[in-house]
């Protein structure tokens, strides 16, 4: 192609995956905002939840039309939450770095998917204190479906860290061990505690991330959720002191950090597995001279 060149074509892309990743966040919103009340998320259209006048669509520009409108609807004025823009930021921040770091691969797709998906858990558990089934129920089978694939075409295994050579296996167990971890920790939590450590919610959360991840990533989310978690939780802890307040026992979800970790797992795994390899002074991903 005269004119066009690999970088060109690869900046292109990423704007694209950038302002498909916005308008998906758009529609997240509405899942956000409908799914815990089990409403249809394809119609009525969107509507101001205060006037309930339709949103026109030149007001349903994923974050432009906020900023156009100062955070308010045309109709009555009400506030619009910076949620909404947030959500579409996220995603379409999520995407265009997916196709940075996958490019032109059948990761791509999935993982931009994927991605949808902990970030619809994410700011439902974060405003409804649940982990939405429409997620989790459809996205087990789907990573091991993609684990199956990979065994058929080649060049499609997703699987992060030590690449196993029957993807299946690697999928099977992440789920059942991500699943099972967090399925005892609950169960611990009950019978030590005498509370819930964590909702049926996470395990389910966790055994999608395990499908699509494998095994050895799996514990790798679970270990950095965890460290999130704990960091977090005590600096809230520190700002109840300091403010004086009473310290109550929160029920602080666990989906985001789970989401967090995927992410993370998902953009970085390979890079901070051959980080920590180096590190221990185990040299097997060099090549012998
Ligand atoms: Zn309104």
């Amino acid at each position: 192609m005269a004119g066009y060149d690999i970088q060109t074509l690869d900046t292109l892309m990423t704007a694209i995956s950038f302002i498909v990743g916005a308008m998906v966040g758009s529609f997240l919103n509405v899942c956000v905002y409908r799914l815990p009340k089990g409403e249809s998320v394809v119609k009525p259209r969107s509507r101001c939840p205060k006037c309930e006048s339709s949103i026109v669509w030149c007001d349903n520009i994923p974050m432009v039309s906020w900023l156009m409108l100062g955070a308010k609807c045309r109709n009555c004025k009400t506030p619009i939450s910076w949620q909404y823009p947030l959500v579409e930021a996220i995603t379409a921040a999520l995407f265009g770095a997916v196709y940075v770091r996958y490019g032109f691969t059948i990761a791509s797709p999935v993982y931009m998917l994927l991605s949808a998906g902990l970030v619809l858990v994410t700011f439902v558990d974060l405003t409804d204190w649940t982990i939405p089934n429409e997620v989790t129920f459809p996205g087990i089978p789907l990573g091991l479906v993609c684990a199956l694939v990979a065994m058929f075409v080649p060049g499609t295994n997703l699987m992060i860290l030590a690449p196993p050579s029957v993807p299946i296996f690697s999928a099977l167990l992440g789920a059942v061990v991500g699943g099972g971890i967090l399925y005892a920790l609950d169960k611990g939590a009950l019978l030590i505690l005498g509370k819930r450590g964590m909702g049926f919610g996470d395990v389910k959360l966790i055994a999608m991330l395990g499908a699509f991840f494998g095994f050895p990533a799996v514990v790798m989310i679970i270990a950095i959720a965890a460290c999130c978690g704990a960091f977090l939780g005590y600096a809230l802890i520190l700002m109840q002191r300091s403010k004086g307040e009473e310290e109550t026992a929160h029920y602080i979800p666990f989906g985001p950090y789970l989401s967090f970790a995927g992410v993370v797992v998902m953009l970085f795994g390979q890079y901070l597995y051959n980080l920590w390899i180096t590190n221990m002074g185990i040299e097997i991903l060099q090549q012998p001279y």
